[in-house]
C-alpha cells in the first residue's frame, strides 16, 4: 500500500474528549472517527487491526470446534419476552418499532436468537455437543459510553454459545472455550489474567473474565501473592475474621457534635475507624429497605449484598428515604432500636466493644457488642482489600491491580433453554433441557487494550499480530531518483515475500514522516535515505524495542520476513 494512495489522516493533537491513551492514539493514528457518542467509523488503518483480531479469534474458535454463523442485529421482542429479558434488561437494551408497530430490539447479546435456532433444528442428543459463534455488531445503550472503542454503544463482539445434554458435557465445552481464550490473548501478544467473575444479570453459576492488565482499566482485580487465585473485586471472597473474646461493656451514649462521617467520629473519639461500625440503608429493586452493617474502614460490595438479599439490584437510599424509614438523621444511624431488617458483614463477628450511631443527632454509642441488637444474617458483604488473606491458600495475601475485561466465559445452565423450551431427546427418548454456555470477546476493546499496554510518549506499538501493517518503508527524499528506486525495489521485494507493507512515498519533510511513523507504530520500519544508500545500506528499526540495524538493500526484505514469521510464531 502506498501512503499517497491511502487514507491515513494522522492528528498532531489529542482530541479533547479522549481521556485514555488508546482512545487518543486511535484517533491520532487515523484508525477511528467518532460519528455519535459511543458510535465510531473504522477507518481503513483501524479496520486492518480489527480484522486481524477477528481472524485470530476465528481461527481459535474453529480449532476448538465452534462453528461460525451470523445472526441479525434486529431481534424481535417476542423472543426476548419468552426468555423474560424484555422486562429485565433495562435501558441498555435499545428498543424500537417497525412500520407495523411490531416491537424489536438491537441485540446486545444473542442467547434468545441462538436458542431459537437450536430448538428448531436440533432434536436428538446425537447432534450434540454444538457450539455456534458469530463475529457481529452489538448495540448496548451504555449509560456512559467512553474511552473510544473500549466502551462503545455499537461495537463488534465475538459471541459463542454451547449446547450440551448434561452438566458434564457443558463443563467440557466451557473448558474448551477457556483454553481457546487463553490461546487467543496469547497470540495477540497481551499480558492478561483469567479471573473468577460474578455472572451478573445474564445468570448462570460459573464464569471467568479475561483481563488485560492496564492502569486505565475500569475493573479492579484481586490476585493472591501465594497461589493462582484471581478474581474480579466484585466477586473476590473474603474470609471470615478470627473469633474475638468479647470485652463485656455497656452501650454508653456519648456526644459527637457535628460528627457524621466515619472519619469525623473516629477523629473525635480518638478511636481507629476499624472500631466503628457504619450503618447503611439500601433499597432493593423490590422496594424493601434493609439496614446493612459494615466495619468502619470497609466498603460495601453491592453485588455480594444483592446475592444475599436475593435481588438483582440494590441502591443506597437517599437522605429523604433514610429519614422516612428509620426516623433517624443521616450520619447518626445505628443498629440499636433499628426497625428495619439488619444484615451485617461477617467482619463484625470479629469485633467487640465498638462504636455505632445512636439514631439521634450528635450522638453515638460506645461499648457496643453483638448481643446488644438483633442481626438477621451475617455474610460476606464487603469489598476485598489489599492484604486480605487468600481464601484458597495458607499465607497468601491479596494484591489488587487494574485490568480491562476483554473476554468473558459463562456457564448458563438451563436458564434460557427452560424459559424457551429448547429440549432434545436423550438416549431414553426423554426430553431434556439443553445445558448452555456463552462466551464473548470484545474485538475493538481488545485492540484498544493492546494499545493501552503497548505505547510510549511518541505513539503506539501494537504487537505485530494485531498491527495494521507489519512493515513500513519510509523514503526520506522521494525526489531523489536513486533513493526512490531503492525504496521501490525493497517495497516490491517485501510484497513478493508476502509481507504487509506500507510505503511512505509522501513528499513531506522527514521530521513529519518519522513522527507519523512513531505515532502509528508499524512494528518494522525501513528507512531509505541518500546517506546510507551511498554504502548500499538502509536502516531497519524495530518500533517496540528501538533496536536499530543497518542492512544492505538486497538483504533487508528477507530479514524483515524472518522477523515477521518469528513474531507470528512466538505468540
Ligand atoms: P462490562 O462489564 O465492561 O460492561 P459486560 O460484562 O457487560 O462488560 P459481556 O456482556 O460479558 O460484557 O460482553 C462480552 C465482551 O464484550 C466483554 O468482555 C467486552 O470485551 C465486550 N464489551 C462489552 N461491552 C462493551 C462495550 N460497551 N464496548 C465494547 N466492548 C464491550
Ligand atoms: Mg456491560
Amino acid at each position: 500500500m502506498r501512503y499517497t494512495q491511502y487514507l491515513l489522516p494522522t492528528l498532531k493533537e489529542n482530541p479533547a474528549d479522549a481521556e485514555v491513551i488508546s482512545h487518543q492514539l486511535m484517533m491520532r493514528a487515523g484508525m477511528i472517527r467518532k460519528v455519535a457518542a459511543g458510535i465510531y467509523s473504522y477507518l481503513p488503518f483501524g479496520l486492518r487491526s480489527i480484522r486481524k483480531m477477528e481472524q485470530i479469534v476465528r481461527e481459535e474458535m474453529d480449532r476448538a470446534g465452534a462453528i461460525e454463523c451470523l445472526m441479525p442485529m434486529a431481534n424481535p421482542a417476542e423472543l426476548w419476552q419468552e426468555s423474560g429479558r424484555w422486562e429485565k434488561y433495562g435501558k441498555e437494551l435499545l428498543r424500537f418499532k417497525d412500520r407495523k408497530e411490531t416491537e424489536f430490539c438491537m441485540g446486545p447479546t444473542h442467547e434468545e436468537v441462538v436458542t431459537d435456532i437450536i430448538r428448531n433444528t436440533v432434536k436428538s442428543y446425537k447432534q450434540l455437543p454444538l457450539n455456534l459463534y458469530q463475529i457481529q455488531t452489538k448495540f448496548r445503550d451504555e449509560i456512559r459510553p467512553r474511552f473510544g472503542l473500549m466502551r462503545g454503544r455499537e461495537f463488534i463482539m465475538k459471541d459463542a454459545y454451547s449446547f450440551d445434554l448434561d452438566d458434564e458435557g457443558a463443563a467440557a465445552s466451557y473448558q474448551k472455550m477457556y483454553q481457546a481464550y487463553r490461546n487467543i490473548f496469547q497470540r495477540c501478544g497481551l499480558k492478561f489474567r483469567s479471573v473468577e467473575a460474578d455472572s451478573g444479570a445474564i445468570g448462570g453459576s460459573s464464569s471467568h473474565e479475561f483481563m488485560v492488565l492496564a492502569e486505565s482499566g475500569e475493573d479492579a482485580i484481586v490476585s493472591c501473592s501465594g497461589c493462582e487465585y484471581a478474581a474480579n473485586v466484585e466477586k473476590a471472597e473474603v474470609l471470615p475474621p478470627q473469633a474475638v473474646e468479647v470485652v463485656n461493656g455497656e452501650p454508653t451514649k456519648v456526644e459527637t457534635p457535628e460528627c457524621r462521617s466515619i472519619e469525623e467520629v473516629a477523629e473525635f473519639l480518638q478511636r481507629p475507624s476499624a472500631q466503628l461500625v457504619k450503618t447503611l440503608i439500601v433499597e432493593t429493586d423490590q422496594g424493601a429497605c434493609v439496614a446493612v452493617l459494615l466495619r468502619g474502614d470497609h466498603e460495601l460490595n453491592e453485588i455480594k449484598l444483592s446475592h444475599v438479599l436475593g435481588c438483582d439490584q440494590i441502591a443506597l437510599a437517599d437522605d429523604d428515604l433514610v429519614r422516612k424509614v428509620t426516623g433517624a438523621p443521616v450520619g447518626y444511624l445505628g443498629p440499636l432500636g433499628m426497625k428495619l431488617k439488619v444484615v451485617a458483614d461477617q467482619a463484625l463477628q470479629g469485633m467487640s466493644n465498638f462504636v455505632v450511631g445512636a439514631n439521634q443527632v450528635d450522638s453515638h454509642f460506645t461499648g457496643v457488642n453483638l448481643g446488644d441488637f438483633k442481626v438477621e444474617q451475617f455474610a460476606d458483604l464487603r469489598q476485598a482489600i489489599v492484604g486480605d488473606p487468600c481464601p484458597r491458600c495458607a499465607g497468601g495475601k491479596f494484591e489488587i491491580w487494574r485490568g480491562i475485561e476483554v473476554g468473558h466465559v459463562f456457564n448458563l445452565g438451563t436458564k434460557y433453554s427452560e424459559a424457551m423450551n429448547a429440549t432434545v431427546l436423550d438416549d431414553q427418548g426423554k426430553a431434556r433441557a439443553l445445558v448452555m454456555g456463552c462466551y464473548g470477546i470484545g474485538i475493538g476493546r481488545t485492540v484498544a487494550a493492546a494499545i493501552e499496554q503497548n505505547h510510549d510518549e511518541n505513539g503506539m506499538f501494537l504487537p505485530l499480530p494485531l498491527a495494521p501493517f507489519q512493515a513500513l518503508v519510509l523514503i526520506i527524499n522521494p525526489k531523489d531518483d536513486t533513493v526512490r528506486e531503492a525504496a521501490e525495489a525493497i517495497y516490491q521485494a517485501l510484497l513478493d515475500l508476502g509481507v504487509e507493507v506500507l510505503l511512505d512515498d509522501r513528499d513531506e519533510r522527514p521530521g513529519i514522516k518519522f513522527k507519523d511513523a512513531d505515532l502509528v507504530g508499524i512494528p518494522l520500519r525501513i528507512t531509505v535515505g541518500a546517506r546510507s544508500l551511498k554504502e548500499g545500506n538502509v536502516e531497519l528499526k524495530q518500533r517496540a524495542s528501538g533496536e536499530l540495524q543497518m542492512l544492505s538493500v538486497d538483504a533487508v526484505a528477507q530479514r524483515v520476513r524472518q522477523l515477521v514469521s518469528a513474531a507470528l510464531a512466538a505468540e
